[in-house]
């Protein structure tokens, strides 16, 4: 099921390459360390997202630098890219907050133009696409997450590296098993440069003892997606469209129906196909309005209260308050209403009621 299910994701992103990892956040910090990304490099990012996008860039060694959002899409500014460039920035690591894309094109200009590598953390946006082409396949490389609350969820931890590049593949499919056996020798001999052909022995059935197992040739890690994950992702994956579409309807309908409410609606870019991972909204009144929520049976979340670079966490790196004015403004207004495919007409209707109930 393991092998049948990365064929299946590389064919349903299109992708040369689909590396299955034991979680999304081991799928960033192996992406980041095939890149040859460690200590004293920097990695330009979001503050506004899940902590462990930023979390990775630090377990390979190097130093996360913040760059504000837009205010409109939750996303990385490109405009304000530039100016945190130093010679020590070695990639960046765009994410599509909440299931919209970023602007990829003006991300991979200024990639191009300063010679990084683009890791995209596509953890919330699986089947979402920019200008027609899947997230995913926007960058040198990119990370999911299958677990449970993403658009594509398994019944536990599950994840997914994606790239065209054949010897980044191989580096990653070295590095996720122990730098063991033929991947570890071939990801060694890409690292340093040694042109050997790798024979893959296929004369005996090494399912249950493969010797080249104990044969170690980097200091990799243990991330394997699970046979029963990936059994369940195989049945999954084919309805992912269709659920995706169902998340786009409720947003239609939750757009809608709040527009006349003080209530500031998600935004989407015109050349985007958002997947609403999240459907965020924002209001000056927030934490009385989820209260109000909260006692009525709706539950809602607040993604994100803290942004990365306010982290107690991050207080080394010594950012400090009024230092990413929109990340930090956002922190403090957006929550998430209840969005998934199965959400029912009667259920959207009584959210959107109690919503301008509170309003009035
Ligand atoms: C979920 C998520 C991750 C990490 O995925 P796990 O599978 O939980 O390790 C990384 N980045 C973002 C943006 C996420 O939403």
């Amino acid at each position: 099921n393991v092998k049948e299910f990365e064929k299946e994701f590389s064919e349903y992103i299109g992708v040369k390459h689909s590396i299955s990892v034991g979680n999304g956040t081991d799928a960033l910090v192996i992406a980041l360390e095939a890149l040859g990304i460690g200590e004293g490099d920097e990695v330009i990012t979001t503050p506004f997202t899940f902590f462990a996008t930023a979390e990775s860039i630090s377990a390979v060694g190097a130093t996360p630098v913040f760059v504000d959002v837009r205010l409109d899409t939750f996303n990385i500014d490109p405009t304000k890219i530039e100016e945190k460039i130093t010679p020590r920035t070695k990639a960046i690591m765009p994410v599509h907050i909440f299931g919209q894309p970023v602007d990829m094109d003006e991300i991979n200009e200024i990639a191009r133009k300063y010679n990084l590598k683009v890791i995209e953390d596509a953890c919330q946006a699986v089947g979402a696409n920019y200008k027609g082409k899947k997230t995913g396949t926007l960058g040198d490389i990119a990370c999911f997450s299958f677990f449970p609350t993403k658009n594509l969820g398994c019944a536990g931890d599950g994840g997914m590296i994606v790239t065209n590049d054949d010897k980044l593949a191989t580096i990653c499919r070295g590095l996720k098993a122990h730098g063991s056996g033929e991947n570890g020798k071939k990801a060694y001999n890409i690292l340093n440069n040694i042109n050997e052909e790798v024979e893959e022995d296929n004369s005996v059935d090494n399912t249950v003892y493969n010797p080249l197992k104990y044969y170690n040739y980097l200091i990799g890690y243990n991330s394997r997606l699970d046979e029963v994950q990936a059994a369940i992702l195989r049945i999954k994956l084919p309805l992912l469209d269709e659920w995706n579409e169902k998340r786009r309807e409720n947003a239609k309908f939750y757009n809608q129906q709040l527009s006349n409410t003080e209530l500031v609606t998600p935004n989407e870019d015109d050349y985007v196909k958002h997947v609403y991972h999240m459907y965020i909204l924002q209001s000056e009144k927030r934490e009385e309005l989820v209260e109000f929520l909260k006692e009525n049976g709706i539950a809602t979340g607040i993604y994100y209260p803290v942004p990365i670079h306010l982290q107690k966490a991050y207080t080394d790196l010594g950012y400090k308050e009024g230092s990413l004015p929109n990340a930090e403004y956002l922190s403090e207004r957006t929550f998430a209403i209840p969005m998934f495919a199965e959400l029912t007409d009667e259920e959207k209707e009584y959210i959107v009621k109690n919503l301008k109930k509170f309003g009035e």
